[in-house]
């Protein structure tokens, strides 16, 4: 159990987060920080924080937990906003969806003094942000990755693992570049192509009226396009290297498959399209 957890960033995450803990009894107190009040007492009504703060001196001060649920490049400010009124108990965690900048902005701000700094990851999410769109069911069998680094402490590891357990997730553990190289695979890649294809599309619309005539794959497919331009800009920023080495190899895939088009090539096709059902298939019977 945690006595008192500040959450600063009661959006989607950080909100799902308290409600989880909330559900299942796993905290004590539950105080908000955030930059709009109007936000703030959303989430005081709606029951996800006990109470909210508009200092976040007052927000940190006595907490057990602080959990970073604020966009990406928002780190480092909050870190060092935060910074003076932490005491050496302190656990801080987050959620942020890159790993390797927010590691870099603690190192910033604490040097190598990041034994109670526990970066973390939940793989869940939706395409909503705000704390109205956030749930208590959101953590439930997803996984979620923590990245500890060398002198991370272990009793600060234990009660971060325990907390997202508590929520009903299924908690890994890897290293940041392994985290930031996979991530940029399975979620940023397409996140790219979505937003990409939507815009690209958008650009012709006026032509050839292309959303009139769109249907279920296309919405299928473009879904996470709604996603909040601000965080995705600033995981774009954050996990740049691995972020293109993807695009690259995916880039080269495309053209491939441009020229298979251009040829008839339809053994190339064929190949590729039961390639792609087989796996897409078999990640649907495991998910
Ligand atoms: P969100 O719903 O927009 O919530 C972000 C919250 O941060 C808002 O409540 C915002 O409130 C607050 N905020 C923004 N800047 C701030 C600042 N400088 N200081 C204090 N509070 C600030 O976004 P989210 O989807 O929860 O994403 C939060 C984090 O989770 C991001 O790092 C993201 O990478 C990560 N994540 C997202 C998903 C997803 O699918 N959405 C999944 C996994 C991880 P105010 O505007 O009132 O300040």
């Amino acid at each position: 159990m945690i006595n008192r957890l500040s959450i600063i960033g009661v959006g989607l995450i950080g909100g799902s987060l308290a409600r989880a803990l909330k559900k299942a009894n796993a905290v004590g107190q539950v105080v908000g920080y955030g930059r709009n009040i109007e936000h703030l007492q959303k989430a005081l009504e709606l029951g996800v924080v006990d109470k909210y703060e508009t200092d976040i001196a007052v927000a940190v001060r006595d907490a057990d937990v602080i959990v970073l649920a604020v966009p990406v490049g928002k780190t480092l400010e909050v870190l060092q906003s935060i910074k003076p009124y932490l005491n050496s108990k302190t656990i801080i965690t987050d959620v942020g969806s890159s790993k390797g900048a927010v590691v870099k902005a603690a190192r910033e701000v604490f040097g190598d003094a990041l034994e109670n700094f526990v970066p973390g990851h939940p793989i869940a999410g939706t395409e909503k942000s705000g704390v109205e769109a956030s749930f208590a069911e959101l953590f439930e069998n997803r996984r979620v990755v923590l990245t500890p680094l060398d002198n991370t402490n272990e009793a600060a590891l234990k009660i971060i693992r325990r907390m997202w357990q508590d929520t009903g997730a299924l908690v890994e553990q890897t290293s940041v570049e392994h985290h930031d190289d996979v991530l940029a695979a399975t979620s940023h890649l397409p996140h790219m192509l979505a937003f990409e294809l939507v815009d690209a599309l958008a650009t012709m619309d006026d032509k050839i009226e292309i959303f009139r005539y769109a249907a279920g794959g296309f919405r299928d497919f473009t879904r996470i396009a709604s996603s909040d331009p601000q965080m995705w800009h600033d995981i774009c920023v954050t996990n740049e290297k691995s972020i293109v080495a993807m695009l690259d190899l995916f880039m080269a895939d495309l053209e491939r498959l441009r020229d298979a088009i251009k040829a008839g090539d339809s053994d190339y096709l064929l190949q590729v399209f039961t390639r792609a059902k087989k796996a897409r298939d078999q990640f649907s019977m495991e998910s």
